[in-house]
């Protein structure tokens, strides 16, 4: 990930090549743009080049290798997702007393700090950015520049005025980007403080476009699922696990089909068996109940008359027997019963189990 593979939104990208390029960057940048354009993936990749120890060039400007010691550390913070659960797990395990004063950081590279909006009130807390006042006072250590990344910046009034003071004097070796999907989200005194720049996201034709030219044997339905599932983010819908999505799916929707039509519930154990093993369980289990998410806001979609906004576009006809089939008190009490067994899974509770009483209440129409 760097930016001559960043892909869409050409003039920004170049325009922070252009600026690493004359030492001309901005030591606080705000990039907006909507879910899906790249922001976090572009911010790590001018961290990288920022950083890299063989630095590469891209039609004459600087880019980052990609594979020098530096960079890989810097990359394995692009999967946020994770990087966080794990963050926020060893949280979990320390004692209440720790607990309180630990904050969500993430470094994976001692020179670049990422502060995401810590659960549960998923706002950036005064205690990350005290952390970062610390941080930002020493110099480089392995690289050449200190990197601050607010992937979402939503702060607590304190941690707003806390970032205040930094924002108006950063070190000259450090560079914050405060990531948003609108500049409004951030307060007047911060957006006053800070250099704009916006990403767009790809429009859905040409992301059918690419996907096309990358998969020529996809059927061109599946080009549109994977689309929409992506959700205008290419970097996703490029590396989108489309077979392992296809298969978890199908077990989705024989639960759906049978616990709104069949009595029996020995078919959907039979389901539910396949569910059981060790950590492979546990990831297919949650793959399952993602999916069921999106199934069911599909039915929701299509009870709403908006077939135009479904994503698992290519298996209309069934989704629509579904939506005649059951009532929104349903949906909403399933989508429920769902986020009661996520929330199972994560206290360790015995997964079958949730998952079998989850197929029994659904049959309680
Ligand atoms: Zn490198």
């Amino acid at each position: 990930m760097n930016f001559r593979t960043f892909i869409g939104n050409e003039a920004t990208v170049r325009q922070l090549q252009e600026a690493v390029a004359s030492d001309r960057l901005p030591h606080a940048i705000l990039l907006s743009g909507p879910r899906g354009a790249g922001k976090y993936s572009l911010a790590l990749a001018l961290a990288q080049t920022l950083n890299c120890l063989d630095l590469q060039t891209d039609h004459g400007l600087p880019d980052a290798c990609d594979v020098c010691p530096n960079c890989v550390r810097i990359a394995s913070a692009l999967d946020l997702d994770a990087r966080v659960a794990e963050a926020v797990e060893a949280r979990e395990e320390l004692r209440d007393a720790d607990r309180k004063d630990t904050r969500i950081l993430i470094q994976t590279h001692p020179d670049v700090l990422v502060l995401p909006p810590d659960p549960p009130q998923m706002l950036v807390k005064v205690g990350q950015v005290r952390s970062l006042i610390h941080n930002i006072q020493r110099a480089p250590s392995e690289g050449r520049r200190k990197i601050y990344i607010f992937p979402k910046s939503a702060f607590m009034n304190e941690a707003a005025n806390a970032l205040l003071k930094i924002l108006e004097e950063p070190p000259e070796y450090a560079h914050l980007l405060l990531l948003a999907e609108n500049p409004s989200d951030l307060l007047p005194t911060i957006r006053s403080r800070v250099s704009k720049m916006r990403l767009e996201q790809l429009s859905r034709t040409q992301m059918d476009e690419i996907l096309a030219k990358r998969h020529p044997d996809w059927k061109p339905d599946r080009h549109a699922l994977v689309a929409r599932l992506a959700e205008g983010a290419i970097g996703r819908a490029l590396s989108f696990d489309v077979e392992a999505y296809t298969a978890s799916r199908k077990d989705a929707l024989l639960l759906l089909q049978t616990a709104t039509t069949e009595p029996d519930h020995s078919a959907l154990f039979h389901v539910t068996e396949t569910y059981r093993a060790g950590a492979e369980g546990q990831q297919k289990t949650q793959n399952l109940l993602r999916v069921l998410y999106l199934l069911l806001e599909d039915i929701m979609l299509l009870q709403a008359r908006q077939p135009e906004m479904v994503r698992n576009i290519d298996i209309l006809p069934p989704l629509r027997r579904l939506a005649d089939n059951v009532s929104f008190e349903w949906i909403e009490r399933t989508t429920r019963r769902i986020a009661e067994v996520e929330s199972g899974m994560r206290r360790n509770l015995l997964r079958s189990l949730s998952l079998d009483a989850l197929a029994s209440s659904m049959q309680q129409r």
